[in-house]
């Protein structure tokens, strides 16, 4: 069982060559600019200020890295598909993740966050695909879940596990809110199985 709470941040990589050496268990947190990923670090840390939190979508370039474990590793990838992220950066932003996943040997899973007012964006499925398409198991996580009634947290979380389900049978979705702590379980109970895995 990994405690999060002594999760210290390791460096910020501005591209592959700068990761640490390929050992040990990484899982990887992809989604939009702005979906709410930093505070999802913060929290599952029980740390305020360890991810920078940002009001200015689509700014950070760089993965940046947690260390967990001596041997187990939280990479926060830059945000994609942001509307003023332009279509270069988007592209390389791709490459690398498309890198990233086919080469990376201790990645254990992925966590996709998808905003629950606006899932199912096209780099979304995409990125669904590649993470699949290697094997890996993916943790779908419907964030900023406070903002939502409870219906329509519901009929987001039905339409979204229905889409996912047809590729994917072993697919996990949940509802998911940094601030009220929703979802925050759930997202320890899989971290802890996948980067438990080799130990
Ligand atoms: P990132 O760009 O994906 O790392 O997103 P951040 O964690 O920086 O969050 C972007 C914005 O969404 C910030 O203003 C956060 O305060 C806000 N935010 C993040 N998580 C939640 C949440 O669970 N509920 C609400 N209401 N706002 C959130």
């Amino acid at each position: 069982m990994n405690n999060y709470k002594t999760t210290t941040f390791l460096l910020s990589a501005p591209d592959l060559e700068y990761l640490p050496t390929d050992i040990g268990n990484e899982v990887a947190f992809i989604g939009s600019s702005n979906v709410g990923k930093s505070s999802a670090i913060n929290t599952l840390t029980n740390q305020k200020f360890l991810a920078k939190i940002s009001k200015t979508p689509g700014c950070t370039k760089l993965i940046n890295i947690f260390k967990i474990s001596l041997q187990c590793r939280l990479l926060d990838f830059p945000g994609y598909g942001y509307a003023q992220v332009n279509k270069k950066l988007k592209n390389i932003f791709q490459h690398r993740w498309n890198t990233y996943l086919q080469n990376r040997q201790c990645l254990q899973g992925v966590v996709l966050f998808m905003d629950l007012r606006h899932p199912l964006r096209e780099l979304d499925k995409h990125n669904f695909r590649l993470v699949t398409d290697h094997n890996l198991p993916i943790l779908i996580l419907l964030s900023k879940s406070d903002k939502c009634s409870r219906e329509l947290q519901k009929k987001t979380l039905h339409i979204v596990r229905k889409y996912f389900l047809q590729f994917n049978n072993s697919v996990q979705v949940e509802i998911f809110s940094s601030r009220k702590r929703v979802g925050i379980d759930k997202l320890q109970l899989t971290l802890n199985i996948w980067l438990g895995r080799k130990e």
